[in-house]
């Protein structure tokens, strides 16, 4: 597989030149659009990696299937799909339009804006500072790494960009969807989407969610079964947007992507793979690491289809 990636890396690392860094949030326009890396763990703990796997980002809506995840083992599964449903949407990730239209007590399913932030509003803890903590430690454990911190300039941006979500949130709670404080439950999403990674901790997250919760690395159920089951299912009918069906389609792996420019893949049983472009399609995928990661499911047959 290594060999076949750098064969193939050089020509992918074009398409870079295509599409456009987000920069609705304006911190994150100051990525590098040229950038493109990938990093994979096998299900034997070998990690390679090509390119810029070691740049870090914000993981923006990859946060979403995390904190999900963090949702479903603390409160249960019925609390959770109580406030969010399981469908996916065919909408843009930050559209509203279903939310009066389709049902009228909660969004759709959880990966889209609306249902993140209904479901972050669910995080127990005396304020934001533990509320945070708390999902830090919950993504430093899934990663393996202490070093996992928020961008605090990226959150920032987009706390004082982010009116769509505002919106959004004002209906949740009109709607009788959300409790609690609308600036203080925005302020925790915000900072769930600034939290830095890099291709590594995805294809370390990957791993353990491609082991239903198992980490092959240090030999020991890290999270129990039922709950990652849950996201894997939830990233392979809503994890890339509206495109979540092509990506079904040409790919075939549970994953998450976020404007950020990175893509979190499980490959059942075999690898998690973390890979970063920030150079997006209009649907906010990153153009060369969706393309990376359909040569690689063609070649070596990692569709779970
Ligand atoms: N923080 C971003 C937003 O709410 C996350 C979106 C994404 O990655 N698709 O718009």
């Amino acid at each position: 597989m290594e060999k076949y990636i750098e064969s193939i890396f050089g020509e992918l690392k074009e398409l870079t030149q295509e599409g456009k860094v987000a920069d609705y949030i304006p911190a994150l326009g100051n990525a590098n659009p040229n950038n493109l890396g990938i990093g994979i763990y096998d299900n034997n703990g070998n990690y390679f990696s090509f390119g810029d796997d070691e740049v870090k980002f914000t993981i923006q809506s990859i946060s979403k299937p995390l904190v999900l995840l963090l949702a479903l083992i603390e409160l249960g599964e019925e609390a959770v799909f109580d406030k969010v449903g399981m469908e996916p949407t065919g909408d843009p990730f930050n559209s509203i339009i279903r939310l009066e239209t389709f049902d009228k007590r909660k969004p759709l399913n959880p990966l889209i804006n609306a249902g993140a932030i209904s479901v972050v509003s669910l995080i127990n803890g005396k304020d934001n500072i533990e509320r945070i903590e708390k999902i830090l430690n919950f993504i430093r454990l899934l990663a393996d790494n202490e070093n996992i911190n928020v961008d605090t300039s990226v959150f920032l941006s987009e706390k004082v960009t982010g009116d769509r979500n505002r919106s959004m949130i004002y209906f949740l709670k009109s709607i009788g969807n959300i409790n609690g404080n609308v600036d203080e439950i925005l302020d925790l999403y915000f900072m769930q989407c600034a939290i830095k990674a890099n291709c590594r901790d995805l294809a370390r997250i990957g791993l353990v969610l491609a082991n239903r919760g198992y980490d092959p690395v240090r030999q020991e159920q890290i999270i129990p079964k039922r709950p990652v089951q849950i996201i894997n299912a939830m990233m392979t009918t809503c994890g890339m947007y509206d495109e979540s069906g092509e990506f079904a389609v040409k790919v075939g792996i549970p994953a998450k992507s976020g404007v950020g420019g990175g893509i979190l893949c499980a490959v059942p049983r075999q690898y998690g793979i973390g890979v970063y472009g920030p150079s997006l399609d209009k649907k906010g995928n990153s153009i060369a690491g969706f393309k990376l990661l359909e040569a690689l499911s063609n070649a070596f047959d990692l569709s779970i289809f």
